[in-house]
């Protein structure tokens, strides 16, 4: 076992406070693309700082990428500055974003190539989650790629999961998203008719969050950050979006009819052009507000 360090290459929403839970365990470093993050979390968390994705690759022997979608971690492997030149033969790509089975497969044929191991390793707990180092993370890898990843993993998790080969990972990742995506839709609507018809919205919470009808949605979201008028911005619509979009993907690449999940996909990518790309997840339930001419506030 080496003891050269980690990198991380990714410092959202998510990733900056997962890193955080690396820094105090061995060596770390980083990489974002914007710079100026990337100073302001080495600075504080006493992590080096890397010049390029190639120089944090060629610095350690795991490299954990956290960004928007696989699209992006596919990109950042080619180039005089990208992953592939500074990846060594035996080192481990660990792919933390909500990405897709497809090009995560295919990513993981590119480096195997070379002698360089793959695992997909979504996670979800939300940012409190990342900061507490009590995700859910579900991995996508083979055997022996899933025994090398597990103890760096469960730094940032308190649940890691084998959930089968290269891809699984973020198959399980896009269908948990999608249900939450249902379920917020589903509760922003039924809410807004109740209160139409007279019951508050905190009433019916609640009662729905002690009958049959209660979600994660209901019973801590909406009450959180809906009915408080806090909405906090920590996890973007567009990337919930994406997440539809992939468990969409993946039922009709395997031949199952999803058609809650295919219109519940369509109402998230109306209220991602309505909203625009910063705007929260939870925030689809504005949407259903104003259309509605309701408030749940109260
Ligand atoms: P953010 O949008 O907050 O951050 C995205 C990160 O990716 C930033 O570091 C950004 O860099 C970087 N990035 C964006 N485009 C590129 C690019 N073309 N090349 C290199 N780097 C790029 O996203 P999150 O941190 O919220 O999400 C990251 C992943 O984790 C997503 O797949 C998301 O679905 C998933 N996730 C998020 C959760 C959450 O609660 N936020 C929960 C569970 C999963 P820059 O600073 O330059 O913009």
């Amino acid at each position: 076992m080496s003891h050269r360090p980690t990198a991380f290459l990714g410092l959202g929403a998510i990733g900056a406070p997962m890193a955080a839970r690396l820094a105090g365990v061995g060596g770390l470093v980083v990489w974002n693309r914007t710079r100026a993050r990337a100073e302001q979390f080495a600075k504080a968390h006493g992590a080096r700082l890397a010049a390029t994705p190639r120089d944090a690759a060629a610095a350690a022997d795991v490299v954990i990428t956290c960004l928007p979608t696989s699209r992006e971690v596919e990109a950042i492997l080619d180039g005089p500055d990208g992953l592939l030149a500074g990846l060594t033969r035996g080192a481990l790509l660990l792919d933390c974003t909500s990405g897709d089975p497809a090009t995560s497969r295919r990513i993981a044929a590119r480096l195997a190539e070379r002698g360089i191991a793959f695992a997909d390793a979504p996670v979800s707990g939300g940012t409190n989650g990342a900061e507490a180092g009590t995700l859910t993370i579900m991995v996508g890898a083979d055997d022996e790629t899933f025994a090398r990843s597990r103890p760096l993993l469960e730094h940032m998790g308190s649940r890691v999961e084998h959930v089968g080969p290269v891809g699984a990972g973020h198959a399980l990742k896009a269908v948990n998203n999608a249900l939450l995506a249902v379920n917020i839709l589903a509760v922003g609507e039924g809410l807004a008719g109740l209160v139409k018809a007279g019951v508050p919205a905190r009433t019916a919470l609640a009662v729905l969050n002690v009958s049959s009808g209660r979600s994660f949605v209901s019973e801590t979201l909406v009450p959180e950050r809906v009915l408080t008028g806090a909405w906090p911005r920590t996890f973007r619509l567009a990337l919930l979006d994406k997440d539809v979009r992939i468990a969409c993907d993946l039922l009709r690449e395997v031949g199952v009819d999803g058609p809650l999940l295919d219109r519940s996909g369509e109402l998230l990518s109306e209220a991602r052009a309505t909203l625009g790309e910063s705007a929260d997840y939870l925030e689809a339930i504005r949407l259903i507000e104003s259309r509605a001419g309701v408030e749940l506030r109260g």
